[in-house]
């Protein structure tokens, strides 16, 4: 082992000892309460499972059916809808479909504005899977909706607002079917085989409704459909977990001004340990790094004093040359429980009272931001952390840190992690593969892509990330079309199958530089024409 490996590995063994422990025990505890919840609350089919009863007796009809249904439009999800439909053949066609609660899809990239699917592009990142996540990055800038590189590295900033369009027309293009405004609510089960995944039930404008899908993506970044089905999940307590973030934007930025100051007073990833405890392998310390904090020492101070549960300071991610400041994410909320409303709504509130304080900050304390006015507020808190699932293999920090290879490889991801108190910038070319069964949980016919899929802490702070998540929805979204197509069961899905329909859509499961990076010009070739 040489000596780099060495030291990410002691980092990560110095990590993901006691706390991870501690953590399982809640964990299990809350799984017991959440299936006994389940129990007294779960809805009862029929025996054609046509009509569902629910618990208020209601008979609630069936509003659609389809072959695949992905549930979340974010990362995940947009990428698991085009990888399933681009998997449906004119000779054997597969009826997509993909639904969201909100009224666009995007999830963390339009609906709290963070716009760098890979910040992480340092150089000597030099291995990406390829497949749709970098194609979102490309079809972006081609239509106008990436004109930015984060600061200080090669990674491309997505117009978020542009992102909304760019992924409606990806998706309406690539055959699927859309579903916006509606939210999963509970899973129907096969009467015959409670571990088997039929449906979902979902609410929205037009009154609940059961839609039967043959296989089930969950995208929901929570994990919602997995743990409604029953399946095993683990989950931080509130002390633990990483914290919510408000990000909001910020127009009347002069920006000569503030690049002279960030020359003048330039921040390092050292920066970073100012307020939180943060290992890297020393690689990573003198990388310039978009960052405030000293800017908001008295309003950290103040909020310290008053015990409050927030804190500013964070990165700044690219500026516009119409004086824009986008995706700042400087306020943060911690120990609050994204699955409890409650929670949620005091941190909403809290966090916005928080960007008001932080304008007010930055325009006192920031050279060139001094008459700034707010442009937008993200229209949902940022949740890093919650559900994970507990997969047929969960994935560790020590896969993510010793160029781990799995016969089952979906895709890569490099060796990334960002995430409770350790920071590894990809700056060595190393990457590892991602096993498709970390998406797959108790639940049969059902996968779970993007940030809940299934890992210990270390891995998350990897596999959270975007690109990763782009990942792991490309990949399930093919496994569920190829179990459909060759009427296996999603738990025995041929592997060979969809690894060569993942390499038939230019993803480099493997990692070599083949096809895949030669792909730049282009995109898939059912929407390249198009564009
Ligand atoms: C503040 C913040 C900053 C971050 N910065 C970066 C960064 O710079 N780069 C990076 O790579 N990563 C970053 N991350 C991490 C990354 O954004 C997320 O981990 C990633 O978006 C997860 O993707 P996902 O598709 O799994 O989930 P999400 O992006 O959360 O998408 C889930 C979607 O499912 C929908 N949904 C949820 N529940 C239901 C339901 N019951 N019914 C219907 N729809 C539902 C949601 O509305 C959402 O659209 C950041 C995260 C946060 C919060």
């Amino acid at each position: 082992m040489s000596d780099y490996e060495s030291k990410i590995q002691r980092l990560i063994g110095r990590w993901e000892g006691k706390k991870a422990e501690e953590a399982e025990v809640i964990e299990q505890h809350k799984r017991k309460a959440e299936r006994d919840g389940l129990r007294q609350t779960q809805t009862h089919t029929n025996p054609n499972a046509s009509v569902e009863t629910f618990r208020e007796n209601l008979d609630t009809p069936v509003v659609d059916k389809c072959d695949v249904l992905i549930v979340g439009g974010g990362p995940a999800g947009i990428s698991a809808a085009l990888a399933a439909a681009r998997t449906s053949t004119k000779e054997s066609p597969i009826d997509v479909l993909i639904l969201e609660r909100f009224g666009c899809f995007g999830g963390v990239i339009t609906t709290v504005g963070m716009e760098t699917l890979g910040w992480y592009r340092y150089e000597g990142c030099t291995v990406d899977s390829e497949g749709i996540g970098k194609e979102l990055e490309r079809v972006s800038k081609r239509m106008g909706g990436s004109d930015r590189k984060w600061a200080f590295n090669d990674s491309e900033c997505l117009d978020t607002e542009n992102f909304k369009f760019i992924a409606d027309t990806l998706l309406t293009e690539s055959g699927c079917r859309t579903l916006l405004h509606t939210a999963f609510v509970d899973a129907i089960m096969d009467p015959e085989d409670p571990n088997k995944l039929i449906g979902v039930a979902v609410e929205n404008k037009s009154g609940r409704g059961i839609i039967k899908a043959s296989r089930v993506v969950d995208c929901s970044g929570d994990a919602d459909v997995a743990a409604r089905a029953g399946s095993r999940f683990t989950k931080l307590n509130r002390k633990d977990a990483m914290g919510l973030t408000t990000v909001f934007n910020v127009v009347g930025v002069k920006k000569d001004d503030f690049l002279k100051h960030i020359e003048e007073k330039p921040a390092t990833y050292t920066d970073w340990s100012k307020t939180w405890q943060q290992d890297t392998t020393g690689k990573e310390d003198d990388l310039k790094s978009p960052y405030m904090q000293d800017e908001f020492e008295e309003l950290n101070s103040s909020k310290k004093e008053k015990k409050e549960p927030i804190s500013f300071g964070g990165s700044w991610s690219a500026l516009t040359e119409k004086g824009e400041a986008t995706n700042l994410n400087l306020v943060h909320l911690k120990g609050f429980d994204p699955l409890n409303a409650q929670d949620l709504t005091k941190a909403e509130i809290m966090g916005r009272k928080g960007v008001m304080e932080a304008v007010a900050a930055l325009k006192k304390t920031v050279p060139g931001f001094d008459d700034i006015k707010l442009r937008n507020v993200a229209m949902t808190m940022g949740i890093r952390d919650s559900r994970k699932i507990i997969g047929k293999y969960n994935l560790t920090g020590r896969d993510v840190a010793s160029q781990a290879k799995f016969e089952d490889t979906i895709g890569v991801f490099p060796e990334f992690i960002d995430g409770y108190n350790i920071l590894i910038l990809p700056t060595t070319g190393r990457f590892f593969e991602i096993p498709l069964r970390c998406l797959q949980p108790d639940t049969d016919n059902l996968f779970v892509a993007g940030r809940c899929c299934a890992g210990d802490m270390v891995s998350h702070a990897a596999m959270r990330n975007m690109m990763a998540c782009t990942v792991t929805g490309q990949g399930a979204g093919v496994a569920a079309a190829i179990s459909f197509r060759n009427k296996e069961l999603g738990s025995k899905v041929n592997i060979k199958d969809v690894q060569a329909e993942l390499v038939r859509q230019e993803v480099n499961i493997h990692g070599y530089v083949g096809a895949g990076a030669e792909w730049a010009s282009g995109m898939a070739s059912g929407i390249k024409s198009k564009i």
